[in-house]
């Protein structure tokens, strides 16, 4: 039956969860404690914000591999599809780019907020800014909700806090304390879609030099985890591809694995071939490579190639050092254990009346409209079970 409801966190999440909450009747209340809401949305997509992406339900889920699965039940509640109507009606249609990115015609992340923010004040919703919430204690007819104003009663509560990339915005992983301290599980949390900080390649004659299409692995990987487009940076790599790869990357280095990254740079070539052109005239990569990096490698791994070797060029090595850490991450890896909510609802198992929406949850995808379409989905499916529960 719809009651009251706290939405925890007014970002993509915490904001569908509350207009879907609104549009069956619940009377909803969004807290968030930086200055305005949705502060993350403005920065998405370089200020263009890749909403979501052209793909059906089905094949989003297996994008996102074993963990996708977990996400059935909120596609189904509001699919990429559907996400694109949703926007379209609320004055912000959408476009499809060449690689299915979906973004505003606008090309404005700022039309997506007005956009929510507008339709959640026509709902009613009471949305309350620079509110901490410091505790959510159960009640015996449902839940206390601590702020720096004291302790506010709810029927039920939507926790949207998000992770903890770019605290800047208000993501600043306290969300998770609060979940934990209702006895919720926490996967560590790991910086991902971040740029990677190279141990042993001097980047200064490369520095924002683009590379395009390489093919990357990771340590003794036999087959590349990922392909596209790589920059050189003054610390070390970043790019797509790279960005692509980095939670994985991210989590191996906080288990203390060493990480060597293997770079094809001609990943349409085969080797054998690269082999041969080695051999008969180095100078013959000039033409295949940007100018820079067939220089560089001239100088450097190729004068000590020998035949029989690894190729310097279908394997470039950089051994990296560590992430460029939360302040440069998109997103992040780890949050509150999903098998903990029942993926039909968003509610938590351990307490009824209690909600999850959004990257707060162990959930994150490759780059590409992933994130913004799993805090929507997540969040619509919170807001309209919270309201029905
Ligand atoms: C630079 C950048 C670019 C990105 N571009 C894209 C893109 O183009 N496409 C895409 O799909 N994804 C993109 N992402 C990722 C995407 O923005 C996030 O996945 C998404 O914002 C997560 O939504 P959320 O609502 O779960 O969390 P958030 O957006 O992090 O919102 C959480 C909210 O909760 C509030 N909050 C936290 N703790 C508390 C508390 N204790 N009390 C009160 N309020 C609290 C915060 O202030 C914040 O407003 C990008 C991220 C970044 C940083």
């Amino acid at each position: 039956m719809p009651g009251t409801i706290c939405v925890t966190g007014g970002g993509p999440a915490g904001l569908m969860a509350a207009i879907a909450a609104a549009r069956s009747g619940s009377v909803v209340t969004v807290m968030d404690h930086s200055g305005g809401a949705g502060t993350k949305l403005l920065l998405t997509g370089g200020g263009r914000c890749n909403i979501t992406c052209f793909l059906h339900s089905a094949d989003f889920v297996r994008r996102l591999g074993p963990k996708g699965r977990f996400l059935g039940h909120a596609l189904a509640s509001m699919s990429p599809g559907a996400t694109r109507e949703f926007f379209s009606l609320a004055g912000v249609p959408t476009t499809v780019e060449a690689d299915g990115r979906v973004v505003p015609v606008s090309q404005r992340a700022v039309d997506v907020r007005r956009a929510l923010l507008e339709m959640a004040a026509t709902l009613g919703v009471r949305l309350q800014t620079s509110v901490d919430v410091t505790g959510i204690k159960r009640l015996d007819d449902g839940w206390a909700v601590t702020t720096g104003s004291g302790s506010h009663r709810f029927d039920k509560v939507i926790l949207a806090t998000g992770g903890m990339s770019y605290a800047s915005t208000g993501s600043d992983g306290s969300g998770y304390r609060l979940a934990t301290a209702l006895g919720h599980t926490l996967t560590r949390p790991v910086p991902a879609e971040v740029p990677l900080i190279s141990a042993d390649l001097d980047t200064s004659r490369l520095q924002g030099l683009s590379v395009e299409p390489v093919a990357i692995s990771i340590n003794a990987d036999r087959r590349p985890r990922t392909r596209g487009s790589l920059l050189f940076t003054h610390f070390g790599l970043s790019g797509p591809a790279v960005l692509d790869i980095s939670g994985d990357v991210s989590r191996m280095l906080d288990e203390g694995t060493p990480v060597t990254l293997s770079i094809d740079l001609l990943p349409d070539t085969p080797a054998k071939e690269v082999d041969e052109m080695l051999q008969s005239d180095p100078r013959c990569i000039q033409g295949r490579l940007p100018s820079r990096l067939a220089a560089f490698l001239k100088d450097g791994a190729i004068s000590d190639w020998r035949p029989g070797r690894p190729n310097p060029i279908k394997r470039f090595t950089v051994k990296i050092a560590r992430t460029r850490g939360f302040d440069h991450a998109m997103v992040t890896r780890g949050g509150i254990v999903t098998g903990e909510i029942d993926p039909a609802t968003m509610q938590s198992r351990l307490h009824p009346g209690l909600f999850f929406a959004g990257e707060i949850l162990d959930l994150d995808g490759p780059m590409g409209g992933f994130n913004l379409q799993i805090a929507w989905a997540t969040g619509h499916l919170a807001g309209t079970s919270a309201s029905a529960g």
